[in-house]
């Protein structure tokens, strides 16, 4: 009985524990759901939190700051071991390798435990499939050649189950392509041409014919530049270019791809024309080597479900929306393996050329001579950041316009820039080429160009009549361009595989998002294509000097970065970026009154950023560009002049109080508005308003923090080292009392513009007797400024009077508490002295 109980009993238990069990378990389930789906909103608000503070931690100084690119030079192996573009982009690799340890992205000297970390919040999550499943491509050693190029281009719609598109994005208003198969069409082969010439009559008439090609030419090597008269562009001349452009160009189809106004020009026998004509004229090219530039690849991208590449075993599911970024590279397999310069190897000048070599220098800057050897279509290596092959982009990305300004570029390296847009850009992506001749005077950029260019449809030549400089020449194709993205390039860069999508997938996401390149660098010597180091963004210092910075590694760590994420950039380099057109013009554009060069990418930089906007360069996009050591073409006025004009410009408009430390790092002669015009800023400032854009102090505190901007170079109460008391207003003049900082007479700013300075008055000399007094505060007057803490040996305390011809020192009086200017004497402590705060030396 006892038993029995005893079992009833404690099956009552077990049934007991049975179903606190099952309550328990399900308890435990729904906790588990909500705290995953807690962890999920967690992770999204710490994503918040932690892009705010990454803003916040950059507050850390800088402290690596190189002005010059910080290049890797790369030796690629010598030439004739290197036989393929995969072995080059390998050579790269490994030498990136080598250089930061057994790192896998060509992380150069950083902690390889930066690979793993958890990924940047502002990096597309694409960005961030886990090193293991990152495939290359290139290294892919099972296949063939054909293959590679063929996997390269195709894979559309292969999505890792890893990879989420960022919430949001397919919000977005830029239009769906239709399906990719018919938005990809052979560029410069099924689409017809419309050349706007340089002669006013042939502007009348639109080129469909292929043009017969002209051999290259000889003129532009004896072409000698001439001084162009430079006017302000008219704006109906703008609009009546962009009247004839839209006459010209048929544009109805949302492929991009135009249709030929005469049916019975036969598509297919039209193309075979033009490549004919191409090879005769590439034929007689180059001798040394430079073949016929590749025709651009057809219909990348078209298997359609393909199946992943490589040794993810990730689950791929298809997703519609987003794709493999193309790395569409025509020249991926380059049919002289051994011309010169090939696989952007450094090239060298023969025996026997060197005089010639030197004497072409000056037509560019660089050496023109070997850029003439080098094929227009060169491979170069993908130095992308392994796992960018892997990245996942937008379907339906918006069109880009390729604006391409120059004045008197070189032929070779204009052609080359050309050709490495049509070669590495997804056709349905590349609306157009724009070239906007800036009023060259070489004769090989006039109808020679034209008819170089009339076999590739997609490009379009305006010119100036007068030279604008290169803010109007952009304003100028801007003004006629179709795609919905603004993309500017410099006329001498090689775009890498790859290269647009990235950008574009930026300016997708954030119509305010500007899209830079990486800028590598193309030598000017040997015009190799050399990587630069990771983690670069752009950056000034005063008086408004570009440079570079690498991010330190504390900033890396802290923002989660791999080498792929964007890097936002409190200024762009200016050459080369993509910008929403609609974007482009509500921010007024440039600042119409920038003349030639010089400045503008300040001026874009602070209007994009205090206006609502973001720069950032995207590691996954790279484009080579020639750096030169000097503007190879004439500043109708003088260079230095027309670049600090354009610099006060931008200072007036943008920098508000902090303007003074413009003027202050060595343009003091700029405040003095008699002797440098720098034209009407009504327009600009009243954009600003318009616009509602931010402070510049904004600017400095959310954009740029680690940048140190003290206001004043000094302040506070100025102590006399012999007098042992400091300097006071009394009754309106100067006069010395017992030290005393809580009295507002004693406290002076020593500011950027070097003036002693108490509210609106300033210490200034009286006459000739060498006292002084107080003025008001006259930014030009020359006589309110003091040198302190000079350069000067022996006088690092003293207060030396700028306007003197004579080296006139402050000095304290010991009777009646006066204050003289005396010959400097460095041993003398009455002309020593000393504010309470030094906030720079
Ligand atoms: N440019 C132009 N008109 C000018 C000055 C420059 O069209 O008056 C073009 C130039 O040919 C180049 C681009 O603008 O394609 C940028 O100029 P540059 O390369 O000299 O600038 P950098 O790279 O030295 O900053
Ligand atoms: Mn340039």
């Amino acid at each position: 009985m006892k038993i029995r109980r005893y079992f009833r009993g404690s099956g009552r238990v077990l049934a007991f524990v049975f179903v606190a069990s099952v309550i328990w378990l399900l308890f435990d389930m729904a906790a588990l759901r909500i705290s995953i789906s807690d962890a999920n909103s967690q992770l999204l608000k710490e994503r918040v939190v932690k892009e705010r503070e990454a803003v916040r931690q950059r507050a850390t100084r800088v402290t690596h700051v190189a002005f010059e690119h910080p290049v890797q030079k790369v030796d690629a192996g010598g030439g004739e071991g290197v036989q393929s573009l995969d072995e080059v982009a390998q050579v790269y690799r490994r030498q990136h390798r080598k250089q930061g340890g057994d790192q896998k992205q060509g992380l150069v000297g950083r902690s390889n435990a930066l690979r793993s970390v958890a990924p940047k919040q502002d990096a597309p999550q694409k960005d961030r499939l886990p090193a293991k499943k990152a495939v290359d491509l290139q290294a892919n050693g099972e296949r063939t050649q054909a293959e590679k190029v063929a996997v390269k281009a195709t894979l559309p719609g292969v999505v890792s189950n890893a990879t989420k598109v960022t919430p949001g994005a397919r919000d977005e208003k830029h239009a769906p392509l239709p399906p990719s198969k018919n938005n990809l069409h052979n560029v410069g082969v099924t689409v017809q041409a419309t050349l706007e010439s340089g002669d006013p009559k042939a502007k009348e008439k639109v080129e469909f014919e292929p043009k017969a090609m002209s051999p290259k030419p000889e003129s532009h090597v004896k072409a000698v530049a001439t001084r162009a008269a430079k006017a302000p562009a008219k704006p109906k001349d703008v609009e009546a270019r962009k009247e004839k452009a839209d006459e010209t160009l048929p544009g109805g189809d949302p492929n991009g791809a135009e249709e030929p106004p005469k049916p019975e020009d036969g598509v297919a026998k039209d193309v075979e024309t033009r490549k004919e004509k191409a090879d005769e004229t590439l034929a007689g090219d180059d001798p040394n080597g430079a073949e016929e530039p590749a025709k651009p690849a057809a219909e990348p991208g078209l298997r359609q479900g393909a199946a992943p590449v490589g040794n993810s075993s990730a689950a791929v599911t298809r997703k519609p929306g987003v794709h493999r970024v193309y790395s569409l590279d025509v020249t991926h397999a380059p049919r002289k393996a051994n011309a010169v310069g090939q696989f952007g190897q450094a090239a060298a000048v023969p025996h026997g050329k060197e005089d010639e070599s030197k004497k072409r220098w000056d037509e560019g800057h660089f050496n023109v001579y070997l850029s003439d050897q080098i094929p227009l279509d060169r491979a170069i290596p993908d130095t992308r950041p392994q796992t960018c092959g892997e990245n996942l982009v937008h379907d339906d990305l918006p069109t880009t316009s390729v604006i391409f300004c120059f004045v008197d570029e070189v032929w070779s390296t204009l052609l080359r820039s050309v050709h490495s847009v049509l070669n590495r850009s997804p056709p349905h992506l590349l609306k157009e080429i724009i070239l906007v001749d800036d009023c060259s005077t070489k004769d090989y950029l006039k109808k020679q160009l034209d008819d170089y260019m009339s076999q590739f449809p997609k490009v379009r030549i305006v010119r100036l009549k007068e030279r604008e400089g290169l803010i109007r020449a952009r304003l100028a194709g801007a003004a006629i361009a179709k795609g919905e993205v603004l993309t500017f390039l410099d006329s001498h860069i090689e775009c890498n595989v790859g290269w647009l999508e990235p950008l574009l997938d930026r300016v997708y996401l954030d119509r305010k998002k500007v899209a830079c390149p990486v800028i590598e660098v193309i030598n000017d010597k040997d015009m190799s294509y050399v990587l630069v180091d990771n983690f670069q963004r752009g950056i000034f210092k005063w008086p408004l000097v570009f440079g570079w910075s690498t991010l330190t590694d504390e900033q890396i760590k802290k923002n989660n970065m791999t080498v792929s994420d964007p890097i936002r950039c409190p200024v762009m380099a200016g050459g080369l970026f993509s910008i929403d057109k609609k974007y482009f013009y509500e921010l007024g554009a440039y600042d119409p009154g920038l003349d030639v060069w010089g400045g503008e990418n300040m001026e874009i930089s602070f209007k994009i950023w205090m206006c609502g906007g973001e720069i950032e360069i995207i590691p996954c996009s790279r484009v080579g560009h020639i750096f030169r050591g000097q503007n190879p073409y004439k500043f109708p006025k003088d260079r230095q002049k027309t670049v600090e004009r354009n610099l006060a410009r931008v200072a007036e408009v943008w920098l508000d109080e902090y303007k003074d430390l413009f003027y202050g790092h060595g343009y003091h002669h700029l405040l003095d508005k008699s002797v440098i015009d720098i034209g009407n800023l009504t327009e600009q400032v009243e954009l600003r308003k318009k616009l509602k854009c931010r402070s510049f102090k904004w600017y400095l505190d959310n954009v740029y923090p680690d940048m140190d901007t003290p206001l004043v170079k000094a302040e506070g109460l100025i102590f006399n080292r012999g007098l042992r008391k400091c300097l006071t207003v009394q009754k309106g003049s100067l006069s010395f009392e017992t030290c005393d900082l809580s009295k507002q007479s004693q406290h002076f700013n020593y500011t950027w513009t070097r003036h002693i300075r108490q509210q609106d008055l300033c210490v200034a000399p009286q006459g000739q007797q060498r006292g002084l007094t107080l003025d008001l505060c006259g930014k030009a007057k020359p006589s309110l400024r003091w040198f302190h803490k000079s350069s000067t040996p022996d006088l690092g305390e003293h207060i030396l009077s700028e306007s003197t011809l004579d080296r006139l020192c402050l000095e304290a009086g010991l009777i009646g508490a006066a204050i003289h200017l005396k010959d400097c004497e460095p041993n003398n402590a009455f002309q020593k002295w000393q504010f309470t705060h030094y906030y720079v030396q």
